[in-house]
């Protein structure tokens, strides 16, 4: 149970100590059977057209987290504060990854898109799993985002790849570039290219995009857990985004749960 995460990020894990990701194997069938169950549900329905760029959703109804201008404050809820140090500021993701090269990103201070978030659907990624994912993010937290080109800058860029890059894993999802002050400047989900033609909806596009969102770790019992849980968010995963985009760039959190702005 403990020894379950993911196939699916094996790769990206591979420069960090082994102990904290070693054994990223089983969630990779749990979460492998919540897509074929997924699919299943959804075989009577025709996809349209395939194209991998779903529209933005115009408002999702929630409102988009925002700063409120201030320099510094305290986290109200002490759970939330200590996931956000755990789970997105203190991680280190790795030192480079075959593609995309040098991981650089400053751990010590939080790491967030600047709303709406950019992204690049590559064509390899058939149907339309990413835009249903966003979609989905959007709908239980307010994120916003916007689909870009493929030069874009920043952005995140999804896109298939094979197990030379995957390893054993069948996804992988972080931010590899950011800014000075550690707001997310390039990120990129990669699925390995026998799940890149999906039927939506997919818990492992879901999956995979939630750590590009900021959920760099898998905090237990929900979607970005190791073994997931289900295939949708958990309250504790909705409060860590909501949370995180409140926050201004260049954010350190203490341990208190205590903030404030020591880069800008
Ligand atoms: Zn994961």
């Amino acid at each position: 149970m403990t020894f379950a995460h993911d196939g699916w990020e094996n790769a990206h894990m591979r420069s960090v100590p082994a102990a904290a990701e070693h054994s990223l194997l089983k969630t990779f069938g749990l979460a492998a059977l919540a897509v074929v169950v997924l699919t299943g549900a959804c075989k009577g329905e025709k996809s349209s057209a395939g194209g991998p760029a779903a529209p933005t959703p115009s408002s999702g109804g929630l409102p988009v987290p925002l700063p409120t201008g201030a320099a510094s404050g305290r986290i109200d809820n002490s759970d939330t504060a200590a996931d956000l140090v755990t789970y997105n500021q203190a991680v280190n993701v790795g030192l480079s990854i075959p593609v995309e090269g040098a991981i650089q990103r400053a751990v010590g201070i939080i790491t967030r898109w600047e709303l709406p978030i950019p992204v690049y659907v590559d064509p390899s990624i058939i149907g339309n799993c990413v835009g249903e994912a966003l979609a989905y993010w959007q709908s239980v937290t307010g994120l916003s985002y916007v689909l870009v080109g493929a030069d874009a800058e920043p952005r995140i860029t999804v896109r298939a790849a094979g197990s030379d890059e995957l390893n054993i894993a069948i996804g992988s999802g972080l931010v590899y570039r950011t800014y000075p002050n550690n707001r997310a400047r390039l990120g990129v989900v990669r699925i390995l290219t026998s799940n890149a033609n999906c039927t939506a909806p997919s818990a492992l596009f879901r999956h995979e995009l939630g750590h590009t969102l900021g959920i760099f770790g898998h905090p237990p019992g929900g979607l970005m857990g190791a073994p997931m849980v289900g295939t949708t968010a958990s309250q504790r995963e909705i409060n860590f985004l909501t949370q995180l985009y409140r926050l201004p760039h260049g954010t350190r959190i203490d341990a208190d749960g205590s903030w404030r702005v020591v880069s800008q």
